[in-house]
C-alpha cells in the first residue's frame, strides 16, 4: 500500500474489504491515521445505523477508534465536507444505499481520496451492495481476511449465529463469527464460542 501513502494530488478511490474481523476498519484507521501525519485534513462518516460501540466514533473490534460523523444517506456527506478536506474515509460501506457509489464517484472527481471499508458478503455469503460495485470502480482493493475461529485458517465469511434473516442486523460477537469457506454455513449456524463466557474468563 505504500504507493498510496503519498500526498495526494489528484482523486482516487481505495476500498477494503473482508469479513467481519478482518481488520477492515483497523486498517482504514491506519490509513486516516498516516494521512493526519502528512497533515492532510481527513473527515470520516459512517452509517447513523452503526451504533455498536460508539455512537460519534469508527471503532475497530480491538477499540482502536477515529472520531466520525454518522449520516443517514451517503448525499449527506457533501453537507458536511470541508473545503480543505482531502482524504475521505467512510466505514461500513454496506450498509449505505446504492447512491454511495456516485457520491464516491464525485469525491474522487473533486480530486480527493475517499478509503471505504465495508464487507464485501453478507452473512449468506452473497455480494452485499454497493461494495461488489465500489471494487469494481476502485483503483485500489484490499481484501483483508479474518481468523477462522472452527479450525484457524484465514477467513473470508461472516457466520450468523443469533437473530433473523434479514441482510442488516447489526451485531458482533453476539451474533457473528468470522469462518473459513469450509466452515461456513448460509444459514444460522450455532456458535462456536460462548463469547459471554470467554469475555468473563478474560476479565478474571
Ligand atoms: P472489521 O472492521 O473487519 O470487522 P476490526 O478492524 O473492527 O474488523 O477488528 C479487527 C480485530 O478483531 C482484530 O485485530 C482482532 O483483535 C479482533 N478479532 C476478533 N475475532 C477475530 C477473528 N476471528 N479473526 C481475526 N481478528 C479477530
Ligand atoms: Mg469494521
Amino acid at each position: 500500500m505504500s504507493e498510496f501513502s503519498y500526498v495526494v494530488t489528484r482523486g482516487w478511490i481505495e476500498v477494503v474489504v473482508g469479513s467481519m474481523f478482518s481488520g477492515k476498519t483497523e486498517e482504514l484507521i491506519r490509513r486516516l491515521r498516516r494521512a493526519e501525519f502528512a497533515r492532510l485534513k481527513i473527515q470520516v462518516f459512517k452509517p447513523i445505523i452503526d451504533k455498536r460501540y460508539n455512537e460519534m466514533a469508527v471503532t475497530s473490534h480491538d477499540l482502536t477508534t477515529i472520531d466520525s460523523l454518522p449520516i443517514e444517506d451517503a448525499e449527506q456527506i457533501f453537507d458536511h465536507l470541508h473545503p480543505d478536506t482531502k482524504v475521505v474515509g467512510i466505514d461500513e460501506g454496506q450498509f449505505f444505499s446504492s447512491n454511495l457509489v456516485q457520491v464516491v464517484q464525485d469525491l474522487a472527481e473533486r480530486g480527493l481520496r475517499v478509503i471505504v471499508a465495508g464487507l464485501d458478503t453478507d452473512w449468506q455469503g452473497k455480494p452485499f451492495e454497493p461494495m461488489p460495485t465500489l471494487m469494481a470502480i476502485a483503483e485500489n482493493v484490499t481484501k483483508q481476511h479474518a481468523v477462522c475461529v472452527v479450525c484457524g485458517a484465514p477467513a473470508c465469511r461472516t457466520q450468523r449465529t443469533a437473530g433473523g434473516d434479514s441482510q442488516v442486523a447489526v451485531g458482533t460477537h453476539d451474533a457473528y463469527e468470522a469462518r473459513c469457506r469450509t466452515h461456513f454455513k448460509p444459514m444460522i449456524d450455532a456458535p462456536t464460542m460462548d463469547w459471554k463466557l470467554k469475555r468473563e474468563m478474560d476479565l478474571a
